[in-house]
């Protein structure tokens, strides 16, 4: 089989295999081949990562943190020098092109490794002054924290998840995607490489029931989910039991706002890449296009002519620019919205079905015209769909824009620099750009607000997310007892 791993799951330092699990199969959505058989944890998979995981993490939430670093700088070095085999095997997983998976998928992973080894050994507490005494405070790991990924970015998710988990004295169990779950086992065997100790970071597969055991367990101090919303409140109330730390990046439908004044061609290129980047399955993409009506019809012309030369085809040619969805059951559901949004009176400027009659690819797809009230410009298509929706005025389209439950991310487009700012004030949303859409660097917080998640990954932001805070009061003098 053409990306058979070892075995299924990478626990305490080593692969293991239990054949008792439910099976999984791996296929690559270009063609549809199974690639890999896995089975899924079973309660003694389980058992044994959680237990290595807790046994592990007290001596290395113990080490220096320049010691901690120095594994994670390691991996990093690892990612990038292996970065082609890599990346074939995520474009395997995923059906992404190799064209992205190349440059955005284990990249911006090694960057979350160099970036939270650089930041944990600068991360201090306070002192108190509270006159004769003081009180100081030091940030601690938290413990046992359990990742689970989506299956949309398999090997980036984690590494956002681990690095700063590793990076603060944390272990981490990690569940990805039953769709996309070979990524994490090379990432595990990496850190084993780099130097990092057994059961700091295990893998272990499985669906939804795992994932669900695995937030459950009374060792587990954190939980950490990308995935839907739907997933999202069941696994926060699920760790609300337990009264454990989240992390939630959930689903979103967000809006770019198109000004008259904007660089056309900008604008229409970062509606594209938010919309048609990895085949349209981005979290964060800007999928309500809100176009002012003076600039409308350029716009429009523009985006025909540019979506009509997207190359799409086979995902292991460099030249392709777009792959397959993921797996045949998000075709139906991105082709079912599609039938949809015409029958709802969008108007469909370009593609509109299924490209080829094999594979799950869509043809990328604009619709104008589209109103707030369509299932388009309500619900998360996850696929190469754009909705263009058009507005009069700044209020008018500040107010539809934040008509939604969602708020992961907005985009402006001006060049007016004040109503960028005041636009992007007013838009309820985690993680905003202006003339720019959908660049994640490691540096910046990234996440959402309302029901797109809560906590945020990556930036100074995540370090509050994988520690937590011990306040130390010291008596300097006689204690004061009332009896
Ligand atoms: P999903 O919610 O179906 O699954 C996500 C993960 O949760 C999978 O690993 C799955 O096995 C697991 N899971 C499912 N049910 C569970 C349960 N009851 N308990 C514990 N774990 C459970 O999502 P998906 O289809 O894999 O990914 C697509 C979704 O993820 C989209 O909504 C997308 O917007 C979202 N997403 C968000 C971000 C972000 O950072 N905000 C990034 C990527 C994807």
């Amino acid at each position: 089989m053409l990306a058979q791993p070892r075995a299924s799951h990478f626990v305490d330092g080593r692969y293991m295999e239990d054949k008792a699990g439910a099976v999984i199969e791996v296929i690559y959505p270009a063609t549809g081949a199974v690639i890999a058989v896995l089975h899924e944890a079973t309660a003694a998979v389980m058992e044994a990562a959680l237990a290595s995981a807790a046994r592990a993490q007290a001596a290395w939430a113990a080490m220096r943190p320049v010691e901690r670093a120095r594994i994670l700088r390691k991996a990093a070095d690892l990612i990038r020098e292996r970065n082609p085999e890599l990346a074939r095997l995520e474009t395997l997983d995923t059906g992404k092109p190799i064209q992205e998976t190349l440059v955005a998928d284990w990249p911006s992973g090694a960057d979350a490794l160099e970036y939270f080894a650089g930041i944990a050994p600068t991360v201090g507490g306070e002192t108190i002054p509270l006159g004769r005494d003081f009180a100081y405070t030091i940030r601690e790991a938290l413990g046992v924290c359990v990742g689970i990924g989506a299956w949309n970015y398999p090997s980036q998710i984690a590494c956002w998840k681990s690095a700063p988990a590793l990076a603060l004295g944390n272990a981490m169990v990690f569940k990805p995607s039953e769709v996309t779950p070979l990524g994490a086992l090379k990432l595990a065997e990496i850190y084993i490489e780099a130097g990092l100790p057994a059961g700091l970071f295990n893998v272990v597969q499985g669906r939804g029931a795992v994932g669900s055991a695995l937030v459950s367990d009374r060792r587990v101090a954190k939980v950490s989910l990308t995935g839907s919303v739907a997933t999202g409140q069941k696994v926060y109330a699920l760790a609300a039991a337990g009264v454990r730390h989240v992390t939630m990046e959930l689903g979103g439908k967000s809006p770019i706002l198109v000004f008259d004044d904007a660089s056309l061609e900008d604008a229409v290129g970062a509606a594209m890449l938010g919309n048609f980047y990895s085949a349209g399955q981005v979290c964060s993409n800007g999928t309500r296009v809100f176009v002012q009506k003076g600039i409308k019809a350029r716009f429009l012309q523009r985006l025909a002519e540019r979506t009509a030369a997207i190359r799409l085809g086979d995902p292991l040619d460099e030249a392709t620019q777009m792959g397959p969805l993921v797996s045949a059951a998000q075709l139906a559901k991105v082709l079912g919205y599609i039938e949809t949004a015409k029958a709802e009176g969008a108007t469909l400027i370009c593609g509109g079905g299924q490209a080829g009659a094999d594979g799950a690819f869509v043809l990328p797809t604009v619709f104008a015209d589209v109103t707030d009230a369509m299932t388009i410009a309500q619900e998360e298509v996850f696929g190469p769909v754009m909705a263009v929706l058009d507005f009069d005025s700044e209020d008018e389209a500040v107010a539809r824009a934040n008509a939604t439950e969602f708020g992961l991310a907005a985009g402006v487009f001006t060049a007016d620099i004040t109503r960028a700012h005041r636009v992007i004030g007013a838009l309820q949303a985690g993680t905003c750009w202006i003339n720019a859409y959908n660049l994640t660097p490691v540096e910046m917080p990234f996440g959402g607000s309302k029901l797109s998640g809560v906590g945020r990954e990556n930036g100074r932001a995540a370090v509050e997310h994988y520690s937590q805070v011990k306040s130390i009061y010291v008596g300097m003098g006689p204690v004061d007892s009332p009896y």
